[in-house]
């Protein structure tokens, strides 16, 4: 069955870029992917997939039962765009000012709706059930996952799978890690509250400013001098608000950062580390202080068995020159949410455009990616979503 999926979904490589590139064209900021729901869930009606839209938010879940009894399976892909303008220079670029998908996530919706319309054409040859998680605004915590699981679409799902197309990677090169992959995601906010005056009298204030600088400097000795060098950390500060007048000393400061860990107990800790710095700064300053701390997304997290069940069969697949293990992440992804709740894994597929000059980042203004990934991405979820189906439907017969 996999080798007759396999050639369809080659015949529809095509029909895979059409979709990807009308995606590119019209992309929806996160939360706000009305016409891209309405787009996906369409899709699947005109073919006959039962489609479940709204699904806590804008997500969509479409759903196809085998003929034959098994495992179920839940495959997922995001659809949200990106507050960016696109500067490329192609016939597909977005039409949308200001607003692109720069992280490929019509690359990931334009598979998932054709190996979903494929399975579907090949649903008596199944066993089990595939749950197709089409979910909206992976790029604005708190995410679409989240309030998609609570909508009940993991509801007696056993496995899920996901991919993200890679550009940063070569074309060919499937990716993959066990255990931590992404990093937990997370926002902090300081105020600095001094006490603002003349510029020619500092003595009668308490300028935030300096220990605004103060601070940023002795954060830096949390992941440098408290952390456990075991364990991989980021504490950076991306904003410094103080602004004023040349002659003035600022009443306040505003420090705005961002922490990625990957163990939940060094989340805690730099959480709270954060707070004793501000704390201490604050007192030999003789001044006060607001201090937020928001959680984002979770660390990534994938699951042993089902990473080697997909590397052990993801090698076969023609066009697959290379599967290798990635190094950890430090970008934050919500499919870390499906992984708390079921097993499962999230895996790369190398993206990077053939000329390896214009390989721009994700989130870049002339992001792009190899359209061909797109072929790969698709049969390596089919095969992890078959052999995972036949594995388990063999061990079932076994234990009769
Ligand atoms: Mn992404």
């Amino acid at each position: 069955m996999l080798n007759e999926l396999y050639q369809k979904l080659e015949e529809r490589w095509l029909e895979m870029v059409n979709i990807r590139r009308f995606l590119h064209q019209h992309p929806e900021l996160s939360f706000k992917e009305v016409n891209t729901s309405k787009y996906i869930a369409d899709y699947y009606q005109n073919i006959g997939v039962q489609v479940q839209e709204g699904v806590g938010g804008n997500g969509v879940v479409a759903t196809i039962k085998g003929k034959l009894p098994g495992k179920t399976v839940a495959l997922r892909a995001d659809f949200d765009a990106l507050p960016i303008h696109d500067e490329k220079d192609v016939e597909y670029r977005s039409t949308v000012p200001g607003v692109m998908h720069a992280c490929g996530h019509d690359g990931h919706t334009a598979t998932l709706l054709v190996l979903g319309k494929t399975l579907h054409e090949m649903r008596d040859q199944l066993s089990g059930t595939i749950v197709l998680i089409h979910q909206h605004a992976e790029e604005y915590a708190p995410g679409g996952a989240k309030s998609m699981i609570e909508a009940g679409c993991l509801d007696g799902v056993d496995v899920i799978f996901g991919t993200h197309l890679w550009a940063q990677e070569p074309y060919g090169k499937v990716l993959y890690r066990t255990g931590p992959v992404m990093a937990a995601a997370d926002r902090f906010e300081i105020t600095i509250k001094g006490s603002g005056g003349h510029g020619a009298q500092p003595h009668k204030t308490k300028d935030s400013i300096v220990i605004a600088s103060q601070l940023v400097s002795d954060l830096q000795q949390i992941v440098s001098r408290r952390v456990n060098p075991i364990h991989p950390a980021v504490v950076t500060i991306g904003s410094f608000i103080a602004d004023n007048a040349f002659n003035v000393i600022a009443d306040q400061a505003k420090l705005i950062g961002t922490v990625r860990t990957f163990n939940p107990e060094v989340r805690d800790f730099i959480e709270k580390e954060i707070e004793q710095v501000i704390k201490g700064t604050c007192l030999s300053a003789r001044c006060e202080y607001e201090y937020n701390y928001d959680r984002g997304y979770p660390a990534v997290v994938n699951h042993a068995e089902e990473t080697d069940l997909f590397v052990q069969y993801a090698k076969h697949i023609d066009e697959v020159h290379a599967v290798e293990e990635i190094e950890p992440q430090m970008g934050g992804e919500d499919f870390a949410y499906y992984l708390e709740k079921v097993k499962g894994t999230f895996f790369f597929t190398g993206a990077m455009p053939e000329n390896a000059d214009i390989a721009y980042p994700h989130h870049h203004p002339k992001f792009d990616i190899n359209e061909k990934s797109l072929l790969i991405a698709a049969k390596s979820l089919a095969s992890a979503t078959l052999q995972y189906q036949e594995k388990h439907s063999k061990k079932e017969s076994f234990s009769q």
